[in-house]
């Protein structure tokens, strides 16, 4: 892998702020009205190679780290965008680049990187099992050549904006296999040629987000789409958790940093009691201390790109740089909102939407109670509670 230099950062940092320009936040505002996936945008992202840094050159992507991925997502965010319509493409081809065969790899990676195929759909969340992954009961049974899946998932984003999804499924039940983390499968589903067996249905939430529920009735997947071992599947999600978080943790200190510039510039503008409102310690305080906590949470995310780019493990610094980012930007963006009064609320400064999108972070991919879960019980060696 290329390491880059503090220059080739700002470089990064300059050229996706200038691709952001040309989505400005009207834009953004535009497509969460309408319910509408920014197309365009993911188009630009994919054409300019922003989406496909983490896949290998000789894949065709650019062979770049976790730094320069989570650089990337930051800046969208902080330019008020929302990286949630592409994020999950950057993590899902892990699991096919570290985990797949080298003909899976051939036969999808370069696809991919030149945005012929789009994988932005991961499967994992069910309705009966929640947090609970290993409950999930949708399962893949072995019939000949090929694995016919049914079931059902919910809360899968962008399904109707991706060409495969990756899936996990049952391929032996939880009660008959030997742990609970066995038996769990990992697919690339090619849903465009399964459309009659697969119902998506749109789930209306509070941000724009693409989000779907997902059908399988009788879904048939070749058995060359299985990646890696058969049962071994957990085992391979939870290796790409350590990616999901830091890309996530980036993602949401994208919006921390969104939330503090405007509020600083909100607060210099204004003038009420015959001053500017940043005066008062009341309004300067909040943005001060988010800005810190934000601060500190990015040398958290640095930190944990490190030890990932190096092969290190990384899932207690990962953890962290997932909660402290979120934690941190929910801060902020309720400073913004109390920067900007009643302002706030009004669309046309776009607060109240990215106080919406940032809120996400701290319940999906994973709540921040699993994740101090995580570090009370793999980290400081408490008793397990579940
Ligand atoms: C907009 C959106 C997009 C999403 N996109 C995807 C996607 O693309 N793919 C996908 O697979 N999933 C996706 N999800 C699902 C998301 O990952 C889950 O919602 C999340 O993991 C929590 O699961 P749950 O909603 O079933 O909550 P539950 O598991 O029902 O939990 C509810 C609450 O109880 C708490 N809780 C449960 N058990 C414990 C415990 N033992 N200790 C402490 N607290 C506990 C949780 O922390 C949470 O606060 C998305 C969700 C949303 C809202």
């Amino acid at each position: 892998m290329a390491t880059s230099t503090i220059q080739d950062l700002e470089l990064i940092r300059d050229s996706v702020k200038a691709l952001c320009e040309k989505f400005p936040e009207s834009y953004w505002r535009e497509t969460d009205e309408n319910d509408e996936y920014p197309e365009e945008f993911i188009k630009a992202l994919t054409n300019e190679g922003w989406l496909s840094v983490l896949i290998p050159e000789e894949y065709g992507g650019a062979g770049l780290g976790m730094l320069e991925a989570g650089i990337i997502l930051e800046e969208i965010n902080r330019s008020g965008g929302n990286s949630g319509a592409g994020h999950a493409q950057m993590y899902t081809m892990g699991a096919i680049l570290r985990h797949g065969s080298e003909e899976q790899k051939q036969r999808f990676l370069p696809k991919i990187a030149s945005g012929e195929l789009r994988l932005q759909a991961f499967g994992i969340t069910e309705p009966t099992a929640g947090s609970d992954t290993t409950s999930i009961t949708t399962t893949a049974v072995k019939q000949g050549n090929k694995y016919i899946v049914n079931g059902q998932k919910i809360f899968i984003s962008r399904t109707e904006h991706s060409d495969l999804m990756l899936l996990i499924a049952r391929t032996t039940p939880k009660d008959q296999a030997a742990k609970k983390t066995d038996g769990i499968s990992l697919f690339i589903l090619d849903m465009k040629d399964q459309q009659d067996n697969i119902t998506i249905q749109p789930i209306e939430t509070m941000i724009n987000h693409a989000t779907t529920e997902v059908f399988f009735e009788n879904v048939e997947i070749p058995e060359e789409n299985l990646i890696g071992v058969e049962g071994k599947g957990f085992k391979y999600v939870l290796s790409g958790m350590n990616a999901e978080r830091i890309l996530i943790a980036s993602e949401s200190l994208g919006d921390g940093k969104y939330f503090v510039d405007k509020s600083v510039q909100y607060a210099n503008e204004r003038v009420v009691f015959n001053r500017p409102i940043g005066q008062n310690q009341g309004v300067q305080f909040p943005i001060s201390q988010s800005y810190m906590d934000i601060e500190a949470a990015t040398l958290m995310r640095d930190k944990a790109a490190k030890l990932f780019d190096e092969g290190e493990n990384c899932g207690e610094e990962a953890n962290m740089a997932k909660y402290l980012s979120t934690e941190s930007t929910w801060k902020a963006a309720n400073a913004a909102m109390d920067t900007f009064g009643g302002y706030g609320f009004a669309k046309e400064y776009h607060i109240e939407r990215k106080f919406r999108e940032a809120r996400l972070f701290i319940v999906a991919p994973v709540t921040n109670n699993l994740i101090t879960t995580y570090i009370g019980q793999h980290v400081l060696g408490l008793p397990r509670s579940f």
